[in-house]
């Protein structure tokens, strides 16, 4: 089968152009070879490569180019299927992007071009090329600091757990925190619902019966706060997560809640509820009227799982929350999908034109925390900085830029 790859880099060391002369030498005999063909576009520091090819020929060139040290920054733009080749099998055709306006390259892309027949405007291969030979190329770039430049070093006066015991308690809970770590703070601690096992959420509710979900929910965070007392975290901001349905069909459920924060001794303000959509809101009226019962009380309202299943953008339309947490699906290799950026960087803006924090979900990576960094994000959740620990506080890791090495 057919595929098409484009994929941005950028060159380590600065490319002469007999350097580069060379470099596509070789390429055009290796991709001869793999009857390869495509189109290579370079400014002097950054590479966008269409490579188009039998599909398994394609995957193979382009884990080679991945890993080829004379570029870093690698991500790709586009990965698609044609019924046939659009671009021929000439050899790889370079095009210099300082010689280049978006209006010079359509010809030349054309000209490349077998099928002609294709309205080229509706080819999002034409259309990704253009961008990038176009003047404004530079706004689709976000290149992050390289990871290498920074180590994570562990924190070792947070880490604390609870004293006592839990026997008989229907669930427990295990601390997250969600950092700021540019200012080595920590913005809240997420508390998720663990079974008396330590098992996971899903285990736990899974044992409670049907009819009482919502009430169960609503009613573990009891023991939520509870922990809260015992691990001394009275002044920390603590993010809850609950269906809406808990809040929407339980009786009473707003006052039950700030009936248990009162209880424990805590202040509404410093409580963040999460909400995922995760089973379509039913009542958007009642969810509506809870959640003016919840600002007026000054709890604070962050989305969760945004991007994946039905945390969407109607949800977003309808209720601007405080903050915004992106799905992990969406932050996983964001360092090198170009489509996953396109997403996070709308996201972040539409964030601060809303006024809503956003906050990137299950950074697992220096290379993603790098580039989120660079699109403009300051709070972070993810095992790179803390897993989460049951009945405490986990040792929690900051990044901090890496000795120089001799
Ligand atoms: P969530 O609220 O999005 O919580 C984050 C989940 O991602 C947690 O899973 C956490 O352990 C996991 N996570 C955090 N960092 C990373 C990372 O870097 N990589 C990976 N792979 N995972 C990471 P957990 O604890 O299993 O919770 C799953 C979901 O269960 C939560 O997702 C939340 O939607 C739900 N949940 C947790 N506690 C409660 C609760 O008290 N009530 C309700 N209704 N739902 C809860
Ligand atoms: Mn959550
Ligand atoms: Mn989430």
């Amino acid at each position: 089968m057919l595929s098409t790859l484009i994929y941005r880099s950028r060159a380590r060391t600065a490319l002469r152009p007999e350097d580069l002369q060379r470099l596509l030498k070789s390429a055009r005999e290796r991709n001869a070879a793999l009857q390869i063909t495509g189109i290579l576009l370079f400014d002097g520091v950054h590479f966008v490569q269409l490579i188009e090819g039998p599909e398994d020929a394609v995957a193979a060139l382009f884990a080679t180019i991945q890993a080829d040290p004379r570029h870093c920054n690698v991500v790709q733009l586009l990965r698609d299927h044609a019924p046939a080749p659009r671009f021929g099998t000439g050899p790889m055709a370079l095009l210099d992007r300082r010689e280049l306006e978006g209006g010079a390259l359509l010809p030349a892309l054309l000209e490349r071009m077998t099928a002609k027949t294709v309205a080229s405007k509706d080819d999002r291969v034409v259309n990704i090329l253009q961008v990038y030979a176009g003047e404004r190329w530079a706004d689709h770039i976000i290149e992050g600091d390289d990871a290498q430049e920074w180590r994570m070093a562990q924190d070792p006066v947070r880490e604390n757990r609870a004293e006592g015991g839990f026997a008989g308690h229907p669930c427990q809970f295990a601390l997250q925190p969600i950092v700021e770590p540019r200012r080595r703070k920590i913005s809240s601690f997420e508390f998720l619902i663990r079974s008396p096992s330590g098992g996971s959420p899903e285990s736990y509710f899974e044992t409670v019966p049907a009819e009482q979900l919502y009430l169960a929910d609503l009613q573990s965070k009891a023991f939520a706060f509870d922990l809260v007392n015992r691990l001394g975290l009275q002044d920390c901001k603590l993010s809850i997560n609950l269906l809406p349905m808990s809040l929407t069909d339980v009786p009473l459920a707003v006052e039950r809640l700030l009936e248990q924060i009162s209880t424990h001794g805590l202040n509404p303000r410093q409580v963040i509820v999460e909400v995922t959509e995760q089973q379509a809101i039913s009542r958007l009226d009642a969810f509506g009227a809870a959640i003016v019962q919840l600002r007026r009380a000054g709890i604070a309202l962050a989305i969760d799982d945004f991007g994946a299943g039905f945390a969407g953008l109607s949800l977003l339309a309808e209720f601007q929350p405080d903050k915004l947490k992106i799905d992990r699906k969406i932050i996983q290799g964001i360092h090198t999908d170009g489509p996953r950026q396109a997403i996070v960087r709308a996201i972040v803006q539409a964030c601060s034109a809303m006024g809503i924090i956003p906050v990137a979900e299950g950074v697992e990576t220096m290379e993603e925390w790098c580039w989120l960094q660079a699109a403009g994000l300051e709070r972070f959740q993810g095992y790179l900085f803390a897993r989460p620990a049951l009945n405490g506080v986990p040792a929690i890791n900051w990044p901090e830029p890496a000795p120089l090495a001799a």
